[in-house]
């Protein structure tokens, strides 16, 4: 199995890809190209990002991205053909150190937007971790109206919160795509972007960091 290490002064993360891939040149480059998002994110936030592993497909065929907790790695075990990677691999990178694990489909991989698939399911990596919930208790769907969260139509408020993430992480130009959505609350694009952003500046996972951080990523307080 090759590692591609993405590497920062204080953390490093791995990309794993199964040898004998054809592709395995430019997926080098594009794990590396997506460097300067990662370096936006703060260090506190970057420790917790599962190894990230690019595979035909998910455990039962799954074709979207897909992020685990250390308590659902076990659905990877005997998919060996599915995701090419194999229960003594998995025990070895995944299961022994109590990670979780992300899988971004090949597809995926290869599509135009890969890098907003590994983003979502990097934002989930640092939701599902203990004391950094990405938004504060008590926030409700609507409170991030305007913004297009998957499965279409969901109410799951941590979907909502990870495309913020996302987006902040990926310097989106707009946070909030659904216009119709914010214009009904009598909203410009700009204060729809400052709501939504102003949910995950109250979330756990950003308590102790310093103001300066969302200065610096492009956010500052209003
Ligand atoms: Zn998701």
């Amino acid at each position: 199995m090759a590692r591609i290490r993405v590497c920062f002064p204080h953390a490093a993360f791995y990309f794993y890809i199964r040898e004998g891939n054809k592709l395995q040149e430019c997926d080098t480059d594009k794990a590396r190209s997506l460097r300067p998002f990662f370096q936006r994110m703060p260090f506190s936030h970057l420790r917790l990002v599962y190894p990230i592993f690019v595979v035909p497909y998910l455990p039962r065929h799954g074709t979207t991205g897909g992020c685990y907790r250390p308590n659902r790695v076990r659905r990877w075990l005997g998919q060996e053909h599915e995701t090419g990677v194999s229960d003594a691999d998995l025990e070895r990178f995944v299961l022994e150190p109590g990670s979780g694990i992300i899988g971004i489909p090949k597809r995926k991989w290869e599509a135009t937007g890969f890098k907003w698939t590994v983003l979502h399911e990097v934002a989930h990596s640092v939701d599902y971790a203990r004391n950094y919930r990405l938004y504060p208790a008590g926030t409700r769907a609507a409170d991030f109206d305007g913004v297009t969260a998957f499965p279409e139509g969901t109410n799951n408020v941590s979907e909502h919160a990870v495309e913020v993430y996302a987006r902040i992480i990926g310097q989106a130009p707009n946070i909030c795509r659904e216009t119709a959505e914010f214009q009904r609350r009598g909203e410009s694009q700009a204060a729809a972007d400052q709501r939504v952003v102003g949910v995950l500046r109250r979330g756990p996972a950003f308590r102790s960091l310093p103001s300066s951080w969302w200065t610096d990523v492009g956010w500052p307080a209003r």
